[in-house]
């Protein structure tokens, strides 16, 4: 007989009350094999309205087989981002007919976002988490947003970040994501295959063990983290369709316009200005300023889209210390050279509060106070100026030594002893 979900007593209760309602779900499904947890969420938990998302990918023939018990008319989603292996768009024609699958669509990028961001398909060069946004995100963003929650093929053994992955999630966004195989191990998955006779991903036994778009897969060695050949050499281990607010990937509102130094390197903002008229409830990627977001509370918080917050002079932080965890990113706004009460503002929000996301400033941002900036806990510049982007992308800044108001532990004041005084590391 079919398992009540805890979560149906919890519908329209407070958020604590959901989230406790998928705790109790996870530990009654804690022993359930994947076949269970799949049917159940598919009859009980979101009957009709629930959407299966499938990269065709090195094990993706298992959750699809298991799909296909349940109800081969599922709606399976495959997100073609027109970077894709020959091999992996004849899989998909494979799978469909081997498992008899009959509700297969692709989500392709809006052609929109192609010619403008990325209209020579070099974006996933030069900022991968962009080219991942446009070509995964927002089209997936689109089509889950009619459905009451999703199903991943993910598991817990894939990476170190995966390694807690529950059965049922509860997204920011209110939707449940259950992820059936979350317990499988690597060689679950292999005996799984073998148990059913299950066709190979064409590329698999070349070295492939996880494949994903062309020009971001690589053959994985011997031992290696199964995940290790995507996006090899960059610090990058997911698409961003797995992000929630903290984690969110970045929105290229303007690709042309490599303003924002961050890690090291120039790349779009994915942010845009707070403008007048701008609802608080339902902006994306925005900085909402500190007044509005404490005249609009109760709004923003239930917001589910990544934004940020906007800090001028004279805003009092401590009025938001409790909600920093909800904002993707904490702007100070600079609006002058001879202002410092942005970097009183940073240091409070980065020691004091310990803000972990990211801390940007904006505003008057010139080669010679990147530095001071940096020193406050500011990771992030927002760079209009010519002449300090220049400074910034020939690695030229001038370095602190001699502190007058001393931060951190490392710092001493001018007058104190010389051996005592070191500069801080070079942004
Ligand atoms: S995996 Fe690579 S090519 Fe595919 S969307 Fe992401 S960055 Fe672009």
């Amino acid at each position: 007989m079919a398992q009540t979900s805890p979560l149906k007593f919890a519908q329209s209760q407070p958020d604590h009350a959901r989230a406790g309602a998928i705790m109790a779900l996870n530990g009654m499904f804690d022993d359930m094999d994947a076949l269970g947890v799949l049917r159940h969420a598919v009859t009980e938990l979101l009957p009709a309205d629930l959407a299966i998302v499938s990269s065709f990918g090195a094990d993706s023939v298992v959750l699809l087989h298991i799909v296909a018990q349940v109800d081969r008319a599922l709606p399976v989603y495959f997100l073609e981002t027109g970077k894709h292996f020959v091999e992996t768009l004849a899989y998909v024609e494979t799978l469909k007919e081997t498992l008899g699958l009959s509700n297969v669509v692709a989500l392709r990028p809006d052609p929109r976002d192609i010619a403008r961001f990325d209209p020579d398909g070099t974006l996933w060069e030069t900022d991968p988490d962009s080219c991942c946004h446009i070509r995964k995100t927002e089209p997936l963003d689109a089509t889950v947003s009619g459905f009451g929650g999703w199903v991943t093929g993910r598991k817990r053994f894939q990476t170190t970040e995966r390694g807690v992955l529950p059965h049922f999630e509860l997204t920011s966004d209110d939707r449940i994501k259950v992820n059936p195989l979350a317990y499988f191990s690597d060689a679950d998955i292999t005996t799984y295959k073998l148990k059913y006779g299950l066709p190979e991903h064409p590329l698999y036994n070349m070295g492939y063990k996880s494949i994903g778009c062309a020009p971001c897969t690589s053959v994985v060695a011997e031992g290696e983290d199964p995940r290790a050949g995507r996006w090899r050499g960059l610090n990058k281990k997911e698409c961003g369709i797995h992000f929630d607010f903290n984690g969110a990937i970045a929105k290229p509102m303007a690709a042309q316009e490599l303003n924002l130094y961050k890690d090291g390197k120039f790349i779009a903002d994915p942010f845009r200005a707070w403008a007048e008229g701008d609802d608080p409830g339902s902006v994306r990627y925005t900085h909402i300023p500190l007044p509005v977001f404490l005249a609009n509370r109760e709004a923003v918080l239930a917001n589910p889209h990544p934004v940020g917050l906007l800090v001028s002079p004279g805003d009092n932080v401590e009025l938001v210390r409790d909600d920093l965890g909800r904002f993707a990113s904490v702007a100070i706004n600079f609006p002058g050279f001879t202002d410092g009460r942005g970097y009183s503002s940073a240091r409070l929000i980065a020691e004091r509060y310990g803000y972990q996301g990211e801390l940007r400033a904006v505003g008057d941002v010139l080669a010679d106070q990147v530095p001071l900036m940096a020193r406050c806990g500011i990771t992030t510049f927002l760079v209009r100026h010519e002449p300090t982007k220049k400074a910034l992308a020939d690695g030229k800044l001038a370095t602190v030594d001699l502190f007058y108001q001393p931060v951190g532990k490392t710092e001493v004041p001018v007058g104190t002893r010389p051996f005592l005084r070191r500069a801080v590391e070079k942004v």
